[in-house]
């Protein structure tokens, strides 16, 4: 009786041993591949097409398909992204482009001719001037249905008075730059090369602030006044400063017709572009279904812009705009974490 007992347990021990090293050597191990299956699963709806693979294999370099691990830190608290598109006729993104900062390149023939990387029929779509209420959450949504990203470029104090717009933006997956705190003229003769710093930091702390993670190193001057001692200090924090090679002209369009009309009839002539639009104004965000119909009616495709890595704020002025603002403008803390039902 007792040779039995200890038979039937030391088999019961052997197996447990041999389950035990099994699992430790052999077992399909599904935690260790689920960031590759997240990152699949946030990448681009739509596959690119065929024809798009010359390009790739010249600026292979320049092609990021799953995006840095702060980017989905940054994303994540703030919703889940879509990992399919509802829209089987979408204009969707054809390509996704990182960009390297360092030094400060420039981009939209405008001003800067250095670096053509758009291929014929390719556009990039970018707003300025928001967050704000109605306009840009219209735009947001004809982008969703169209499933295709846009860089933005808000203005510091927007971002401030509406950051949980601005948060809707990050969350569906567009690149955020910035625009300066008070979209002042950095070129005009009252301008001092401090104010111009004040002016781009603070707009980068106030966007870092209203996201709760910090943007893309993308600038637009206001009104496109490259200033030459802005843009030297640009340089030398590494942000890539945007013109663009195309401007809708819709701040100043009295309809939404006008503005896709615009923007249609230059393409159409150029052939390529970075589209320069404003997602603070209405007539835009009334003008965006159609255009984006119209552009995937032309054949055009949409490239996305991103940056290899986020910009570093500066201390000074994040602790400055706390204490200027007074009040947090973005909880980072979840709901549950802030109010909890103790008693019922
Ligand atoms: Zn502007």
């Amino acid at each position: 009786m007792r040779n039995a007992l200890g038979l039937m347990l030391a088999s019961f021990v052997a197996s447990v041993v041999i389950t035990a090293v099994w699992f430790w050597t052999a077992a399909p191990r599904a935690n260790i591949s689920a960031p590759q299956t997240v990152a699949a699963a946030t990448t681009k709806p739509l596959p690119p097409p065929p024809a798009a693979n010359p390009a790739k294999s010249i600026a292979r370099d320049d092609i990021e398909t799953t995006g840095s691990i702060a980017e989905k830190l940054a994303a994540a608290p703030l919703a889940p992204m879509k990992s399919a598109c509802a829209n089987p006729d979408a204009l969707g993104v054809a390509r996704v482009v990182e960009i390297d900062t360092t030094g400060g390149p420039g981009f939209g023939f405008e001003h800067f001719k250095q670096l053509d990387f758009l291929t014929d029929k390719e556009v990039v779509l970018t707003f300025d001037d928001g967050p704000w209420p109605s306009n840009t959450p219209a735009v947001l949504k004809a982008l969703a249905d169209e499933c295709t990203k846009a860089v933005f470029f808000p203005i510091g104090k927007h971002a401030t008075f509406h950051p949980e717009i601005l948060r809707q933006v990050a969350a569906a997956g567009h690149t955020i730059g910035a625009h300066t705190w008070s979209h002042a003229n950095l070129n005009s003769k009252k301008m001092t090369e401090q104010l111009a710093k004040d002016e781009i930091e603070k707009g980068y702390s106030a966007v870092r602030l209203a996201l709760g993670a910090a943007p893309a190193p993308f600038f637009r001057f206001p009104e496109l006044q490259h200033a030459p001692a802005a843009m030297a200090y640009l340089g030398s924090r590494n942000i890539a400063i945007f013109s663009c090679d195309l401007d809708s002209f819709d701040f100043r369009a009295k309809s939404a017709e006008q503005i896709v009309a615009t923007v249609m009839t230059k393409l159409d002539k150029q052939g390529k572009g970075i589209i320069l639009m404003h997602d603070f104004q209405k007539h835009t965000a009334e003008a965006m279904p159609t255009l984006l119909r119209r552009l995937k009616a032309g054949g055009y495709k949409v490239v996305q812009m991103k940056a290899r890595a986020t910009v570093q704020t500066l201390g000074e002025y994040d602790e400055a705009l706390i204490k200027e603002i007074k009040v947090p403008v973005a909880s980072t803390r979840p709901i549950g974490r802030v109010v909890q039902t103790v008693s019922q």
